[in-house]
């Protein structure tokens, strides 16, 4: 209740959920009678938490933050979803998004903009802007978010949260709208690492429903972080600073909380390495042609047949007809843009220049990062270049909104784990910043360790 009060008072500025579930409380006195029955519980038992939109919900609408799929129902629920019911977790609804999660300032959202609770005039970071905003102004304690490029990363960095996007294939996609598929991952976003640890407990694990799933035993991720708060927790672990990711155009302030935090890690008995991946100065051009791609074949399901929206044409009109003009209404600027990249980056002559050279570069950005993880425990960069930047500063930009993806985007090409935890404010304009800490893949638990023990 306390939460569903805070989303009546607060939500009107923030505009963090989309949808906001009409059966909370049943299902929070749901888990209160199971408690007073002495049924078995786990350790989030009556926790709420907010969802990205981007996950299919039976009870909710699931829109994915597009107009295509206005008010449509799944008839499932996403496998992360219905693992959160089953340890009784409470949905309190469906939070914001940028279209088909494309974008880094929920901007492109069909339903309009969230707002950054720090700043009602800055961007929450997207494209999970609404989940990260609605765990920042104490409208849920948690949430899901999903992170192909930075979606869960970015937003924490400029909300002060935390946000975790696991190892590819270590959390389900099935039912997941999916953006890129050999990119997306579903992960937590909360207000402190062990929190995140908690709930990525949770949604782990094997899925025979999902084909990249994989069928390993994760060891306790809240155990991990429990590690990282006891003392000496960081003596001797080597942490390597990647040049690439903390360049000239940085601001400042997010330069100087980095310096800050590299001091502490020092003074905890870390040993501080300088690295270099060169490949990465081409990892955003390549992510802007895979992800466009594999966009562009997903997004083909948005027919008008099957989901969601039809146009009605006067005197009915030709299929091809209704579906283009489906499309055409039913999809904002953003994803005919990158649907149009997508399918001209695979057409027949260009496939080899474009596709298959960005496959390249990113076998080289795996390439550097097992080289890196041959020499240091965990690499640590700020996690985005700026803090909350005004809204409507980079709408019509599209290459300065891209940029804004620098620092996460490596993590996703690679598959590997990366979480973003707060490193406290930038001095120019009093915005969080965050500090990214990325390991190889199937480690996410050094994560949560080294995580807890920063923050
Ligand atoms: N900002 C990135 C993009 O627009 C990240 C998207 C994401 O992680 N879903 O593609």
């Amino acid at each position: 209740q306390a939460h569903l009060d805070r989303i009546a008072a607060v939500d009107g500025d923030v505009h963090a959920f989309l949808h906001v579930s009409e059966t909370a409380l049943d299902a929070a006195r749901a888990v209160d009678a199971a408690r007073a029955a002495g049924e078995p519980l786990g350790e989030l038992a009556g926790v709420p938490i907010a969802i990205k939109d981007v996950l299919c919900t039976i009870d909710m609408p699931s829109t994915a933050g597009s107009r295509i799929l206005e008010g449509w129902i799944p008839p499932y629920d996403a496998t992360v979803v219905a693992k959160l019911r089953a340890v009784g977790l409470v949905p309190l609804g469906k939070t914001n998004m940028d279209e088909f999660a494309m974008g880094s300032s929920t901007e492109f959202s069909a339903y309009g903009p969230t707002r950054n609770p720090w700043n009602l005039e800055r961007i929450p970071g997207g494209s999970g802007g609404g989940s990260a905003a609605a765990v920042a102004a104490f409208e849920a304690p948690l949430a899901l978010g999903s992170d192909t490029g930075g979606s869960i990363r970015q937003p924490g960095a400029v909300t002060g949260t935390v946000g975790v996007k696991p190892t590819y294939g270590s959390v389900s996609r099935y039912g997941a709208i999916a953006l890129a598929s050999s990119l997306d991952q579903v992960g937590p976003v909360s207000r402190t690492v062990l929190d995140s640890a908690l709930l990525h407990d949770v949604i782990k694990g094997h899925d025979r429903r999902d084909s990249t799933s994989l069928r390993d035993e994760w060891p306790s991720f809240a155990d991990a972080a429990r590690d990282g708060l006891a003392d000496g927790a960081l003596r001797g672990v080597k942490i390597g600073i990647v040049k690439e990711l903390n360049g000239d155009g940085f601001q400042q302030g997010v330069k100087a909380r980095f310096a800050d935090a590299v001091e502490i890690l020092q003074k905890a008995g870390a040993e501080i390495v300088e690295v270099s991946a060169p490949s990465f100065e081409y990892a955003i051009s390549a992510y802007y042609l895979i992800l466009p791609a594999e966009a562009s074949s997903n997004l083909a399901k948005f027919d008008s047949v099957r989901f969601g929206m039809r146009a009605t044409i006067p005197g009915g009109g030709t299929v091809e007809q209704v579906m283009a003009a489906t499309r055409e209404a039913g999809f904002g600027p953003e994803v005919k843009r990158r649907i149009i990249l997508g399918t001209y980056a695979l057409s027949a002559g260009y496939y080899d220049a474009y596709y298959g050279s960005a496959q390249k570069v990113r076998t080289l950005v795996q390439r550097d990062f097992s080289r890196l993880f041959g020499e240091v425990d965990v690499l640590l960069s700020p996690s985005a270049p700026t803090t909350a930047f005004p809204l409507g500063e980079k709408i019509d930009d599209p290459l300065s909104m891209y940029l804004n993806d620098l620092t996460t985007i490596p993590a996703n090409l690679a598959g590997i784990p990366g979480m973003s935890i707060p490193m406290g404010l930038a001095d120019e304009d009093g915005l969080p910043t965050g500090i990214q800490l990325m390991a190889p893949a199937r480690e996410d638990a050094r994560l949560y360790r080294y995580g807890a023990a920063l923050e």
